[in-house]
């Protein structure tokens, strides 16, 4: 039997944001027609393995990572990934490289955690056969079929890059990180088809998360945003856990009061066509 042609998706791997326990922090990965993977963050732990384990996907079949910022709750699956990773090719079992791209100061934090938390043998093929990619604003970097422009979002926090490319669909997609959009990426973002933005949680919740303190969003802004902008999809992440079993009903609830395009709250494992 014909092997049934798979779609260009978004795998979610992780939903949450930093301090989530009942689901896994933000981070997901973009698959493309010939299921070629880029994951984008990691999040904050060994259950990274996990998360690809659940969802089926292979680690030794991902060669492109995009990491946005250094916090915890994006980077720390990474070393993970990277001892995961040494053993596989100390034991000829990963082909090709990998690549992951990341801002200059971000590069080099992780460079230096690395050796100061893993031993010599997961660190081996480090400049070898895993690759650090230091990437600018605006810089345009050809990754499976996608050219992809890196963004710097103008987090207040950290510095952070998203990112915006072209889908193999035709259609374009936006991944903004984990802080509300700033104004001054009106011009790459307007009309995208896809918008990937955080929200920590519903407006009606906004005196108990305070999401603005923290430079988040409600479901209230990101919608007004993504309508602001004549989004035409909007996907919401990096959010609270308080409410797993109603998050997704109650946030397009929500969403649909202020925007008029097609929204999804993915749980963490969701899959979602685009
Ligand atoms: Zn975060």
């Amino acid at each position: 039997m014909a092997k049934e042609k798979s779609k260009e998706r978004l795998v979610i791997l992780g939903t949450g944001h930093a301090m989530t326990l009942d689901c896994y922090n933000t981070c997901f990965i973009l698959q493309n027609n010939n299921q070629d993977c880029i994951l984008v963050d990691t999040g904050g732990g060994i259950q990274i393995i996990k998360q690809l384990r659940d969802s089926n996907i292979d680690l030794k079949k991902i060669h492109h990572i995009i990491l946005s910022h250094k916090h915890t709750d994006h980077i720390l699956g990474m070393f993970w990934i990277i001892r995961t990773i040494n053993k596989y090719l100390s034991n000829g079992e990963y082909e090709g490289k990998l690549n992951v791209y990341m801002h200059r100061e971000l590069e080099s934090t992780i460079r230096k955690i690395i050796y100061e938390v893993l031993s010599t043998k997961y660190t081996r093929w480090i400049d070898d056969k895993i690759i650090f990619h230091i990437v600018e604003d605006k810089e345009k970097r050809k990754i499976l079929n996608y050219n992809v422009m890196f963004l710097d979002v103008r987090a207040k926090k950290e510095k952070q890059f998203g990112f915006k490319t072209i889908l193999e669909n035709g259609k374009s997609l936006v991944f903004l990180g984990d802080e509300t959009f700033d104004e001054s990426l009106r011009k790459e973002i307007l009309n995208s088809d896809w918008l990937l933005h955080e929200a920590m949680c519903l407006d009606t919740e906004a005196d108990i998360f305070k999401p603005y303190e923290k430079m988040h969003s409600t479901v209230k802004t990101a919608s007004q945003i993504a309508q602001n902008l004549k989004v035409k999809n909007l996907v919401i992440y990096h959010s609270s856990d308080n409410d797993l079993i109603n998050r997704k009903q109650n946030y397009i609830k929500e969403a649909h009061l202020y925007f008029d395009g097609n929204v999804f709250v993915p749980d963490d494992l969701d899959v979602i066509e685009l």
